[in-house]
């Protein structure tokens, strides 16, 4: 019997059984940030739950963000306190309680321009944001001239600042905290599954009973009955449930020798900020926003986008980047919500809406990846408010979730861990960073199996392990899953994971069963999920990136085994 916590593909088979016969008290359709973090907060108020995904955990914007758990300077600018003090406090407890394996501190320089007004005005900001973030956290900002500035950071121009402060946020990587969340909802009962793709609600007697869905997968119908169903579709929400207007984001990658500096960016653009943010081997520069007309499942970056995000980073840099620094490029769409009406139930947080849109159905959208927990909290109190009986509130301000529980104690005991024939403690510390104490089952399968702490190929430094983990305990059914999502290596390598495609599908099949034309299948879905991206990327505007980009046919939908 494997953990409950463990989404291979026995989880997918169970729950679907389950969704096929059971009465759930909740449904949660969507599998980003917010859906994962409601089943999460239903399944942990002892509700039974369901959660169903058209195609994988964190696909949308919960993979493509700045990957920033952050309190929003821009907010404070707005003077709006309230906003600030909810991401930062839960920015506190993600890293100290809930998540501290996979969110970190991140220092972020503040270059200024202007002699004179603008220190005393960003200082006391960032004093401010210090303040409401709470001591210990990360640590505190600190002012810095502009050679000390020159010395964190020798890529920067020197006519580009007058001086710089210098201050902490947190990061994440977005796709493996959903993932995880995934996990820590089933390991409390929550039946799990992707892509499971909703059609449509069901109504009985004027009431939602559920909804009609599609085993992707299978190519096969089935009905889900629930007594509440919560929609967390993000910019795939019926703009007749909730008035989403999804904003494109797009960010590059570039190898980090390229921009010399022992510290993240913040820079100001006419519209919003620039960040340049430190990614393992890479920055990442993000980003923009711009409207987004078309499909949401096909949304792309044009040239534009890249030449953009190159011409602003550029403005400060010494040694300016080009088109063939580039090594990934990612778009995604923000769920915005356009501002909330006398319709909406909660209005707990402007950033977020949430809407009882029919009898047994409600609705959420918008919000930040930092503030998921709240709009979890918000939805499900909504949907129980609706459900017989007497619901608990949310308590997920205390549920760690997967491998937060003894993560420090083998963080301190990594030489250990690593020990003399085993892996480089920096490996262990890189595992440590992304599964917690979970590394232990790595770790473990490479016991068995030594041969899994070889390199994926072409991956740029992931081993072979964490794709066999990815289908066993991590919910990776597709190549891409793993290629994109439970690894980067998509966004982390100049051919965008294709040299690594075979191998990643050879550790892949047996564990889902792929005979050998599943396996060229795969292979052939991930080169036009690519071919798509880099059509896409080679046009001048959006229109001409969308139209390049569904030239290549759709390489998502699959059905049939
Ligand atoms: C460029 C960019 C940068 C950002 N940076 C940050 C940041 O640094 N910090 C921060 O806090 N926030 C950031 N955000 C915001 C944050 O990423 C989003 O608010 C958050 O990820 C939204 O999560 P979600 O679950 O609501 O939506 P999504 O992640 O989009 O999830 C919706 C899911 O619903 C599924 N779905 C849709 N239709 C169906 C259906 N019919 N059946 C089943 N499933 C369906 C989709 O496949 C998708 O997986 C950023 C966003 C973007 C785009």
């Amino acid at each position: 019997m494997t953990a409950a916590d463990a989404l291979g593909p026995a989880h997918r088979e169970r729950s679907l059984a389950r969704m096929s016969g059971e009465v759930f008290d909740i449904l949660v359709v969507g599998g980003g940030v917010t859906g994962t973090g409601a089943a999460l907060d239903a399944a942990s108020r002892g509700l039974s739950v369901a959660l169903i995904e058209a195609r994988d955990y964190a696909v949308g914007a919960s993979s493509k963000s700045s990957k920033l758990i952050h309190g929003g300077l821009r907010y404070l600018e707005m003077l709006d306190f309230g906003l600030v003090r909810e991401a930062l406090a839960e920015r506190k407890l993600l890293l100290t309680e809930l998540a501290p394996h996979l969110v970190r501190p991140v220092p972020f320089l503040w270059p200024l321009t202007h002699s004179g007004w603008e220190r005393p005005y960003v200082g006391a900001g960032l004093l401010l944001y210090d303040s409401i973030g709470g001591r210990r956290a990360v640590p505190r900002a600190r002012h810095l001239s502009r050679s000390g500035a020159l010395r964190l950071a020798p890529a920067l121009r020197p006519d580009a600042l007058v001086g710089a402060v210098q201050f902490y946020d947190a990061q994440e990587d977005d796709a493996r905290y959903v993932a995880c969340l995934a996990r820590t909802a089933a390991g409390q009962g929550a039946a799990l599954a992707t892509n499971v793709a909703m059609a449509g609600p069901r109504t009985e007697g004027g009431r939602v009973t559920g909804v009609d869905a599609r085993d992707l997968l299978a190519g096969a119908d089935l009905t889900i009955r629930a007594r509440h169903v919560v929609l967390a579709t993000g910019a795939w929400t019926d703009a007749g449930r909730l008035p989403v207007r999804p904003s494109k984001g797009v960010h590059i990658l570039v190898p980090r020798c390229r921009v010399p500096m022992d510290t993240g960016l913040l820079a100001r653009t006419e519209k919003s900020v620039l960040f340049v943010i430190p990614w393992g081997d890479h920055w990442l520069i993000g980003d923009t926003d711009t409207e987004w007309r078309y499909d949401p499942g096909r949304v792309t970056a044009s040239r534009a986008d890249i030449d953009y995000l190159l011409a602003k980073v550029n403005a400060m840099l010494r040694d300016p980047l080009t088109g063939a620094d580039v090594e990934g490029v990612f778009a995604g769409l923000r769920p915005l919500v356009a501002a909330p009406d006398a319709r909406d139930t909660t209005r707990v947080s402007r950033e977020h809406s949430v809407r009882s849109v029919a009898p047994g159905l409600t609705a959420i959208a918008g919000g930040k990846f930092t503030t998921y927990r709240i709009m979890a909290r918000d939805l499900i109190d909504v949907a129980a408010a609706d459900l017989p009986g007497t619901i608990p509130p949310s308590r997920t301000d205390r549920v760690p979730l997967l491998g937060a529980a003894g993560y420090r104690e083998r963080w301190a005991g990594r030489e250990r861990l690593a020990g003399p024939g085993g892996l480089p403690v920096a490996q262990i510390e890189r595992l440590l960073g992304r599964y917690g104490s979970c590394a232990d089952d790595l770790l473990a399968l490479i016991a068995g199996r030594p041969e899994l702490a070889r390199p994926l190929e072409g991956s740029g430094g992931y081993l072979a392990v964490e794709v066999v983990y990815a289908c066993t305990h991590e919910g990776a059914v597709r190549l891409d899953d793993v290629l994109a999502r439970r690894t980067r290596t998509a966004i982390e390598v100049r051919d965008r994971g294709l040299a690594a495609a075979p191998h990643a599908a050879a550790l892949m099949a047996p564990v889902l069963r792929w005979d050998e034309a599943r396996i060229g299948r795969e292979i052939a879905r991930y080169r036009g999920a690519v071919a798509a991206d880099l059509a896409g990327q080679s046009e001048p505007d959006d229109a001409r990136a969308y139209q390049a980009c569904t030239a290549v046919p759709d390489p998502i939908p699959f059905y049939g085994p």
